[in-house]
């Protein structure tokens, strides 16, 4: 579905990732975890076009898209979360959401669909965007994601800084959203949520993959990548 090949990317001369390969395969949940700045936002934003690597590339349904711009990248059904969740402040919730839409296929994901599944944002529906608390802006930046009707969805720390209960929900919306057959590659500090939601997990570390595998197998060997790779 979209795979990361051999990537290096640079911030100017400073190396960010190294030879990195990583994909998520039609209707998984895959984790990228690792430690604060370890390159997992780097890997998302690679994928998504943010970044060019100078090296490797970046393939979205076999098809190398490693020249493509962002906007491209995201008509052909890819969709990011940034971790600062970058909902526009002066807009309504309403008009963020249907923003979203505009230029992209219709499909599963309406704008009731998208308040059914986070039904606070109906209530806060003509709030402007800088008024919510941080849940209802991760929850808006979901939604709108969700709006382009992607078919893999990147999810950059959707639980930082989240009060307990909402991050239960963030995690409860994530769960559905899978079920409604969307590939989701989701970055996370710490590997709690990707353990019980996920099928694979990358460690990311360094700019490098430390360790990749499957949940199961990252269970039954968790101390010692832990202990390994400091997370
Ligand atoms: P975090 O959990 O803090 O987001 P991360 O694993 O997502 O960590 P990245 O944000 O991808 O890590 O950062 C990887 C490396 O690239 C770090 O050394 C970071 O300092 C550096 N880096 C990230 N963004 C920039 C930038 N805009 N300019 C220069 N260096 C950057």
């Amino acid at each position: 579905m979209l795979r990361l090949e051999d990537a290096d990317v640079f911030y100017g001369k400073a190396q960010a990732l190294g030879g990195v390969s990583i994909e998520v395969r039609e209707g998984e949940v895959v984790g990228l975890v690792g430690r604060n700045g370890a390159g997992k936002s780097t890997i998302l934003k690679t994928l998504m076009g943010l970044l060019t690597p100078t090296r490797g590339r970046r393939i979205h349904k076999g098809e190398d898209i490693t020249s493509l711009p962002p906007q491209k990248i995201s008509r052909r059904g890819v969709a990011f979360v940034p971790e600062n969740r970058q909902i526009f402040p002066n807009l309504t919730v309403e008009e963020n959401l249907r923003l979203a839409g505009v230029m992209h296929k219709p499909g599963f994901w309406t704008y009731d669909r998208a308040c059914g599944l986070f039904p606070r944002l109906r209530e806060r529906a003509r709030s402007n965007g800088s008024s919510l608390s941080g849940g209802e802006q991760q929850m808006l930046s979901i939604a709108r994601a969700l709006m382009t009707n992607p078919t893999v969805l990147m999810l950059d720390e959707p639980s930082e800084g989240l009060a307990p209960l909402v991050v239960r929900d963030v995690r409860d919306a994530i769960v559905e959203i899978h079920r409604q057959g969307m590939a989701i590659l989701l970055v996370e500090q710490k590997v709690a949520i990707p353990m019980s939601i996920g099928q694979r997990i990358y460690v990311v570390d360094h700019g490098t993959v430390g360790w990749s595998g499957t949940t199961a197998e990252f269970a039954a060997d968790r101390a010692a990548i832990e202990n390994k790779l400091a997370i």
